[in-house]
């Protein structure tokens, strides 16, 4: 008999074991993997020695033939579990507090939320839920178990509660009229599962959904690589996201993109009754072709940047990565000349500074300190920022190379 450790590890030697799960069709072959890759990107290491041990996983990429869903099939669920000093914040940037301002006053007003009561899954430090109480909504109330480690008096104001428990059919409150979950259906082993429990707690009442994941699309269209990350176990576009909340008995108002293409958002309610889409098992055949492509033109891109960064480390040029996010972890740690072509990573978030990046081990510096660095190419994970960085660097004199990864 195989202890749990073998069971373990013999399903991870066989992804095609592991179905699809939305459809659970069989589990196709790979069309692109990443190697020991840092299991959480976004946990960071006080100590270096530390952040060089932190646990690793495999990405092998399949696309459902039956409904074309992207996923991890190495995805180990038991390895995500527990994840300490996460830090994924993305409201330090200007750029994305224009975005979620926007999109809180647009869901007001969409469904009429002034004086209603709105529910959040996933909601962080409660910056989202804030927002929407700014624009016209009279409470927020948000569940996020990585809550309980903070201390909660700073996160609790008059309007927004923050429950740091993950959320449970039986926990929301009697009267909501929003259910928003922004980047957190990626990470779930049953997404599905999320769903259903959301529709049974609505029942007969009508409430409205809103719901924000990357957008799988632009990865494959860009060539984005960087952002296919352990920590996400599916991948989403219009099409499957669409298809899930009708699978799961939701009424689709719409589904969209934003945030310069980056996001998908979906929007739903409970107003009738729909049956699952088969447009998405059509769409499903089409989704495997562009995979493969993808895929091929992923493993050129990596070598291109291997091979690059090997030539600044072999002319002594300077390298830095301004973003210590998904995109510049994955980067640091997929293309293997990185180890010693990039000297820091920067970051304008002050909890992320004087940190190491999981498995590479890179400090992670403050921005200003760029000042005395003096590097000569400075890369940006995510060219969305090259305005904002590139007038950062001007102020601070710096005249480097500016180089994005798409
Ligand atoms: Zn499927």
């Amino acid at each position: 008999m195989m202890t749990e450790y073998e069971t373990r590890h013999a399903e991870k030697d066989q992804p095609s074991s592991s179905a699809c799960p939305v459809c659970n069709t069989k589990a196709g072959s790979a069309f692109f993997d990443l190697r020991h890759v840092p299991v959480f990107c976004n946990v960071l290491w006080v100590e270096k020695t530390r952040a060089a041990g932190a646990a690793k996983g495999d990405v092998k990429l399949v696309c459902c033939e039956g409904c074309g869903l992207i996923y991890n099939a190495a995805f180990d669920a038991s390895k995500v579990e527990y994840a300490p000093d996460y830090e994924n914040a993305l409201h330090f940037s200007q750029r994305f507090q224009i975005f979620a301002e926007q999109l809180a006053e647009g869901l007001i007003e969409r469904h009429g939320l002034t004086g209603k009561t709105v529910a959040e899954i996933g909601c962080g430090d409660g910056y989202f839920l804030k927002q929407m109480v700014k624009a016209g909504a009279c409470k927020g109330i948000g569940f996020d178990p990585s809550m309980e480690r903070h201390d909660k008096r700073g996160f609790v104001g008059e309007s927004v509660e923050i429950v740091p428990k993950a959320f449970q059919t039986g926990n929301l409150p009697t009267h909501f009229d929003l259910v928003i979950c922004r980047h957190v259906l990626e990470h779930l082993r049953d997404p599905l599962g999320l769903l259903a429990s959301i529709r049974e707690a609505v029942g007969k009442r009508q409430s409205a959904l809103y719901f924000e994941v990357p957008n799988t699309t632009w990865i494959l269209e860009s060539c984005s690589l960087w952002d296919f990350i352990y920590e996400h176990y599916t991948y989403w576009t219009r099409s499957t996201l669409g298809a899930l909340f009708a699978r799961a008995g939701f009424h689709v108002l719409e589904t969209a993109t934003g945030f310069g293409n980056q996001f998908v958002m979906i929007e739903a309610d409970t107003s009738e009754h729909a049956e699952a889409s088969v447009r998405a098992e059509a769409d499903a055949k089409e989704q495997v072709t562009v995979c493969q492509r993808f895929g091929k033109a992923a493993k050129r891109h990596l070598d291109r940047w291997q091979h690059e960064l090997g030539v600044f480390a072999g002319s002594g040029r300077k390298v830095a990565v301004w973003g210590a996010g998904s995109k510049g972890v994955t980067f640091v740690n997929a293309v293997p000349a990185a180890l010693e072509a990039v000297a820091c990573l920067v970051d304008l978030n002050p909890r992320k500074q004087g940190k190491f990046v999981a498995g590479s081990a890179h400090p992670i510096l403050a921005p200003e300190r760029l000042a005395e660095l003096q590097p000569d190419v400075v890369i940006i994970p995510n060219a969305l920022y090259e305005q904002e960085i590139g007038a950062e660097l001007s102020k601070m004199g710096v005249e480097a190379e500016l180089k994005t990864l798409q």
